[in-house]
């Protein structure tokens, strides 16, 4: 297990305006804004190599003894593999002064909630960088409850928090509704793969500011291409 207690996450005014859904910013002072924020991060991430030692249609088997159940994971992950799951948040922080806020600004308050997701995305793709060394080669990123949750559902948390027991090393825990406290952080699987992953490929939601991919339909196991055309 590795814990890394202060992920080396850097906050841009610039980058943070290209981020989805904040390029009507311009114009406030996000410098401002961020250095503010800087304060209120807490950015962690702790993780663990597991080794896939079985795959029996949508259940996988690691070397630590618990199973992942996910279809998407049973069809593009390969017995013998080395995979890391992983937890990454920046902490309460934020969040709290965000809720405050919102009592006299709706905007400031959105306005933080946003910065959040930013500095959110910038810990993990420095957590994913990592991971992909550590692997050689370029990882998909498996979430549970992303997308429809069809493909990887939110349930399988439980194994995850199982696993990492991230409360006692990040702080971060999991309700009985398998949501994590706090609320900006994520988790999942990062796994070497064939075919690059990218769970909005198969969510059909429409108005997503944060969508990476274009909606293709359906997701079908590798080698059934030709059936779903
Ligand atoms: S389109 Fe949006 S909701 Fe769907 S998986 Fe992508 S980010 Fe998540």
């Amino acid at each position: 297990m590795e814990v890394i207690d202060r992920v080396p996450i850097e906050l841009d005014a610039g980058e943070f305006l290209q981020f989805p859904g904040v390029r009507s910013l311009k114009g406030q002072d996000i410098s401002q804004l961020i250095e503010k924020c800087r304060q209120l991060i807490e950015p962690k991430a702790v993780f663990k190599f597991v080794k896939v030692v079985g795959i029996y249609g949508d259940e996988v088997h690691l070397d630590t003894g618990h199973k992942l159940r996910s279809v998407v994971l049973g069809g593009m992950l390969e017995h013998g593999q080395k995979v890391a799951l992983y937890v990454v948040t920046i902490g309460s922080g934020l969040e709290r002064k965000a809720s405050k806020e919102a009592k006299d600004s709706i905007l400031r308050s959105w306005m933080l909630d946003k910065v959040g997701d930013y500095a959110l995305d910038e810990a993990s793709a420095y957590l994913k960088s990592y991971v992909e060394e550590a692997l050689n080669g370029g990882v998909s990123v498996f979430s549970p409850g992303s997308g429809t949750g069809k493909l990887f559902g939110i349930d399988q948390q439980k194994v995850l928090f199982q696993i990492l027991n991230p409360s006692e090393s990040i702080g971060v825990s999991l309700t009985p509704g398998c949501m994590m406290v706090p609320r900006k952080s994520l988790s999942g699987v990062l796994a070497v793969t064939r075919r690059d992953y990218v769970a909005c490929q198969y969510c059909p939601r429409e108005r997503c500011d944060n969508r990476r991919k274009p909606f293709s339909g359906e997701h079908y196991p590798l080698g059934c291409e030709a059936e779903a055309d």
